[in-house]
């Protein structure tokens, strides 16, 4: 982030604006909606700027811009449209210690000026750093068509209302109150007018007052393989509303953006062998929060309800009587295989998939090889880094073919994902070989509907190291 987004206090204070023509009065329809005092130096000003003169909008100056102008002005804007005079007004505006921006013009510019969503005092700040204005153009515009055109009335009301709402004690049953006027209630009512409105917060207030002690609850939610759009919406929703989110290693940094801004954001990161966080630590820790009457989001890479230790979890929540939800998410098999263009379950080929795991607390974990060595059996095997050899070794003492694909899929998912299609007889060395970081999914199997193309994705990456 090149650039720090703030909301800067104008009211009242001097913002200097320098130009007469069209780039200066696009200018000046944003900044007349503040309630700051507007210097316009001008000589040649448009007809436009001599009306908002005489109207009181804002103060003409009609002449060329100089030194101790801007002293003591918030902020100084160039719009002549004549880079050499923009830039001889950035020098003055320094010298006088103010920041100044020029029209259009990101490396004279001390700060950009973003595209703005009006619903004040809500306003949406969007910008991409000079990257893309078509883009901020069109998040703008989808913005300006979501958010409903009476929200700038409820969040004024709502924010008169702060202080009588400071009868509530701060914290969940607050925020519960704020929720339930934003999101429920205000909106029914809003069309109805600002008494309307009035009346409803009142109403509302004394509801939540007479309302008992929220108990807490946990929700126990698959975070996905990594990539943030393979979240179910239930899990976002839960995200939204936690009090405290306690999370796994695996969980994408981008995920955890999406938790409330004020929750606790716990880290129970486990590590493959062995445990970071002992699992009683953890069960205490949701137990905890859960019973201080928190919302506790008790979130886990993929699907929660594979190879998570759910089960401990949820005995410890039922002993403690607290209520509880799963919420499912996508488990990295589903990611992986969706990846390689292939079916987990495909007819005439494999009638059934097994979910394997290389290894569980006690080392490497025995499976049925017999049967899984027969031809066309597909197997998803999960943290089987380490036990490679070990699933190689059983796999081929069993008769399995050399020749069966196996896929290993890194980081299915995101963005540094790697695909590598080998077969069973090389599975080792190519794991030790491809020395991967991130989590890996192995394929028994299966082989890339497009195996050329993952080759080549491999050797690339080979040749480029
Ligand atoms: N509950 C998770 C699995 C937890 S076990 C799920 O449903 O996906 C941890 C193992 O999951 C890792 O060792 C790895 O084998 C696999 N895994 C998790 N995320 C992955 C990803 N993005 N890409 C590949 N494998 C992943």
């Amino acid at each position: 982030m090149q650039h720090f987004p703030i909301f800067l206090s104008v009211k009242d204070q001097t913002i200097v604006l320098v130009g007469g023509g069209e780039a200066a009065l696009a200018k000046l329809r944003l900044l007349t909606k503040t309630e700051a005092r507007i210097v316009v130096y001008a000589t040649e000003p448009h007809a436009d700027l001599v009306r908002l003169d005489a109207e009181g909008k804002i103060k003409l100056v009609n002449r060329e811009f100089d030194y101790g102008d801007a002293r003591g002005a918030r902020r100084v804007y160039a719009a002549t449209e004549d880079e050499l005079i923009d830039a001889r007004i950035v020098a003055i505006a320094h010298d006088d210690g103010v920041l100044a921006n020029v029209v259009d013009n990101l490396a004279l510019s001390d700060f950009i000026t973003p595209a703005i969503v009006d619903r004040d005092p809500v306003t949406v700040a969007i910008g991409t750093e000079g990257a893309a204005p078509v883009l901020a153009r069109a998040i703008k515009a989808d913005l300006e068509e979501r958010l409903p055109s009476n929200l700038g009335m409820l969040a004024r009301l709502g924010k008169a209302f702060r202080h009588a709402a400071d009868a509530l004690p701060m914290g969940r049953k607050r925020r519960d109150f704020w929720a339930d006027y934003y999101f429920n209630e205000g909106p029914h009512v809003a069309a109805r007018g600002e008494d309307a409105v009035n009346d409803t917060l009142g109403a509302l207030l004394d509801k939540h007052i007479m309302s008992g002690e929220e108990a807490g609850r946990v929700d126990l939610v698959g975070a996905g393989p990594g990539d943030p759009e393979l979240l179910t919406l239930k899990a976002r929703k839960a995200l939204d509303k936690a009090d405290v989110v306690i999370y796994d290693r695996l969980v994408a940094p981008e995920i955890l953006e999406l938790a409330r801004r004020e929750a606790i954001m716990i880290n129970a990161g486990k590590e493959g062998f062995g445990a970071s966080t002992a699992q009683d630590d953890i069960n205490a820790m949701i137990v905890e929060h859960a019973l201080d009457g928190h919302h506790v989001v008790r979130l886990k890479a993929g699907d929660p309800t594979v190879f998570g230790r759910l089960d401990e979890e949820i005995e410890a929540i039922e002993a403690a009587g607290i209520a509880y939800a799963i919420v499912p998410g996508i488990t990295a098999a589903s990611a992986a295989v969706a990846q390689i263009g292939q079916s987990l379950t495909k007819r005439e080929r494999n009638a059934s998939v097994r979910l394997l795991t290389g290894h569980d607390m006690k080392g490497f974990c025995d499976h049925d090889w017999r049967t899984l060595a027969r031809d066309g059996e597909v197997a998803a095997i999960y943290m089987g880094k380490r036990a490679a050899r070990f699933v190689q070794g059983r796999l081929l003492m069993h008769g399995a073919s050399p020749e069966t694909p196996v896929t290993i899929i890194e980081n299915a998912s995101r963005a540094d994902s790697r695909v590598i299609a080998t077969t069973l007889g090389e599975l080792e060395p190519t794991m030790t070989t491809a020395d991967l970081k991130g989590p890996a999914i192995t394929f028994y199997g299966l082989a890339p509907r497009h195996a050329a193309k993952a080759i080549q994705s491999i050797s690339r990456k080979e040749a480029s190291q």
